[in-house]
């Protein structure tokens, strides 16, 4: 019996770097918020409760602080946000990772010329955070189906508002935008096979596109390692929150691969049935999964053997 534990399960670049921040702030003694959970794993969050940290879950119990410090997660917020937590002179810590950081450059400044379109999960976060440095309404494309729909008129001004999909209407000082280019981002997270399909779509459309591959590198190759182990593992463990985005495409991807795919949060969750057929178990992580559970689980695989 063979158990193959991925070299890149557990904590990415830009968690790690935003979890730790939380926990040395601790030391400061002064009121600690974060503006949502940190991060998508509960066991990790109710550890921050526990140690004192508050969790900010809105735009207006943000407006309504008036001391105390800020931690933006990995994540980002929109820009509105960041204008906030000036305005009121709130003392905050950026901690949003710097490939997001990027797409929110490049979404703002690109934005004034083209339209914006980003391929990612409508009201992921991050998503969301991208969105609010667009300077005009972007489109958020998941399925092939909405890439094969969309049509930037629907996005162009029309009698001094522009209507967006969420069925809002955005007033704008610009109009005109027919003839404009289409730029194209990823949310950092998103499927790399998924984000090439989509692309061929628009491309086929004949629009004048600038594409921006933004996907991160920790995810495609954690998804690529993923793949491969699955593909010739008898079960595989994807060990994740089931609110962490990047964990819940990782369970697709294996399962694609293995039909007995476990996606569990703990080892508290898994029910090993082991037969003499399996030879080989994998295992791996979300970028959201700290160490001491992804250790947990691979003792529990190895107790039952
Ligand atoms: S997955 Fe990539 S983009 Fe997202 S936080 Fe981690 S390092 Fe940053």
């Amino acid at each position: 019996m063979e158990i193959i534990l991925a070299k890149t399960a557990g904590f990415c670049f830009g968690v790690k770097r935003a979890v730790d921040q939380v926990y040395e702030q601790l030391k400061q003694k002064k009121p600690i918020y974060t503006y949502g959970p940190i991060i998508h794993n509960e066991e990790v969050v109710k550890d921050l409760i526990d140690k004192g940290v508050a969790i900010i879950e809105t735009e207006e119990e943000l407006a309504a602080l008036r001391n105390g410090v800020v931690i933006i997660r990995s994540h980002g917020v929109p820009e509105r946000i960041i204008t906030l937590l000036k305005e009121n002179g709130l003392e905050y810590i950026d901690m949003t990772c710097p490939f997001v950081k990027r797409i929110h450059e490049i979404v703002s400044r690109e934005s004034v010329h083209s339209h914006i379109v980003i391929i990612g999960n409508p009201g992921h976060p991050e998503v969301e955070g991208i969105r609010g440095w667009s300077k005009t309404p972007a489109a958020v494309i998941a399925t092939k189906e909405e890439a094969c729909l969309y049509d930037p008129e629907e996005y162009q001004c029309q009698n001094g508002v522009i209507p967006d999909k969420t069925g809002q209407n955005h007033p704008v000082e610009q109009s005109g935008k027919k003839s404009s280019p289409i730029c194209i981002v990823s949310q950092t997270t998103f499927n790399y096979n998924k984000f090439q399909e989509l692309i061929e779509i628009f491309m086929k459309k004949g629009y004048d596109i600038n594409i921006m591959n933004t996907i991160c590198d920790a995810t495609r190759k954690r998804q690529a390692e993923a793949r491969e182990i699955a593909s010739d593992a008898d079960i595989m463990i994807v060990v994740g929150d089931t609110q962490s985005s990047n964990s819940r495409k990782l369970y697709e991807i294996c399962r694609q691969e293995c039909t007995r795919t476990y996606f569990v949060q703990t080892s508290r969750d898994l029910e090993l049935k082991v037969d003499d057929t399996v030879r080989k178990i994998g295992i791996t992580a979300g970028a959201s999964t700290p160490n001491n559970i992804i250790e947990e689980v691979q003792n529990y695989v190895r107790s039952i053997f």
